[in-house]
């Protein structure tokens, strides 16, 4: 079962070590499970929560999981990457179909160790000096909020969705223009294509059993009523976002018990897409903050110097949680919660990505264009 924030893991180590370097990190790393309180299986059952998977960079080998809510880490060490550091990682966890992958390299007298994630984070924890303490510490505290937290995977699809809303409205018009526009200001495409890597079969495959890979990076919503939005759906191209129930869904609610998000879709829709894995956060931001009309979220930063100068509430998560989980819901929304105006904010989530909110589309936009929010492309890893 997988453990909710706060509580306790259960974790096994699967494969063989292929190097000492691999050898001793998952030494320190389950003397540091140990002290925090998670349980050891010797071999997996039913109940571990979280795999240490060992692999090595030449030849992959994927842990087979009963259950979608196994958290996979595969931990290898390679070459020290060349040119952009995902081109060399990020195969890696593809291919082994893993929530977070461990990639050592050896960089003269240093350890250099990337945490990557599927949203293509890829932050650095450097061994310096042989302070392990440290290392083994901030090594945790990479891994343990990611396989703490609890993804709203569900869907519930309810055909009831009224034919003049299916037709499209003025919202859903507004959502299309928008994003062909964040398509035009190249925001949308990934730092690095991963149908290079892996089949279009292959990366359906993924995304269909593991969320893995297949993640269309950001996603866009505007609110429909006090109870209601329309947002993206998963998978589908951004900039063409067009049809009711396919390119675009009405979110209506959340079943907590389920951890489902509820999607109204027109009744002739047999097999809809589902909708943006971000929608619980959405959500939360939506119920909460009755003067926000639209959010937008990207994988792109922000000068965050700059957009403060111009009255704009720049603010941080500070963890970086995986997408389409309670946990990085809850902790954007408690930033835009805890903002001046909650209905204009840029939220920098923590080696991910921006989430801007605004009183509609427009509103948002006009304040990109006229450079009072200053987009950069490169995000921060820390
Ligand atoms: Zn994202």
């Amino acid at each position: 079962m997988k453990s909710q924030k706060g509580t306790k893991l259960s974790y096994s180590f699967v494969g063989e070590p292929a190097t000492e370097t691999v050898r001793w990190f998952i030494e320190g790393v389950h003397k540091k499970m140990q002290e925090h309180g998670h349980e050891y299986h010797e071999s997996p059952n039913d109940e571990t929560g979280l795999i240490f998977n060992l692999v090595t960079a030449e030849t992959a080998r994927p842990y087979r999981r009963k259950s979608q809510s196994v958290f996979i880490v595969s931990i290898l060490e390679g070459k020290i990457p060349q040119g952009h550091i995902l081109e060399t990682v990020y195969p890696h966890l593809l291919k082994n179909i893993s929530n977070l992958l461990i990639y050592h390299a050896k960089n003269g007298g240093e350890l250099h160790s990337y945490f990557v994630t599927p949203e293509q984070g890829y932050p650095r924890v450097i061994l310096r000096d042989g302070n392990m303490e440290e290392y083994f510490e901030n090594a945790y505290e990479r891994i343990a909020p990611l396989a703490c937290s609890r993804f709203v995977i569900n869907n519930e699809f309810l055909p009831d969705l009224p034919d003049e809303l299916a037709e499209g409205t003025e919202k859903t018009r507004q959502l299309y223009y928008a994003g062909r526009k964040l398509d035009e200001m190249d925001l949308l495409p990934t730092v690095i294509k991963i149908e290079q890597f892996l089949s279009e079969d292959a990366l359906r495959q993924l995304w269909r059993l593991y969320r893995v890979g297949g993640l269309s990076y950001g996603n866009l919503s505007v609110r429909n009523d006090e109870q209601t939005f329309w947002m993206s759906a998963s998978g589908v191209d951004k900039s063409n976002l067009q049809k009711v129930g396919e390119h675009i869904h009405l979110v209506k609610g959340y079943d907590k018990k389920k951890y489902a998000i509820l999607v109204s879709i027109p009744k002739h829709i047999k097999r809809p897409n589902r909708v943006s894995v971000d929608a619980i956060e959405h959500w939360m931001i939506y119920t909460e903050n009755p003067g926000v009309g639209a959010i937008i979220h990207a994988h792109c930063w922000v000068d965050d110097a700059a957009t403060k100068l111009t009255g704009h509430t720049v603010a941080a998560t500070k963890t970086s949680y995986p997408c389409g989980t309670v946990e990085l819901g809850e902790d954007t929304a408690s930033v835009i919660r805890n903002a001046p105006d909650p209905s204009r904010v840029v939220v920098c989530q923590k080696n991910h990505g921006i989430v801007i909110t605004g009183k509609d589309l427009k509103d948002i936009f006009d304040r990109i264009d006229n450079g009072s929010i200053r987009i950069v492309k490169q995000i921060e890893m820390t």
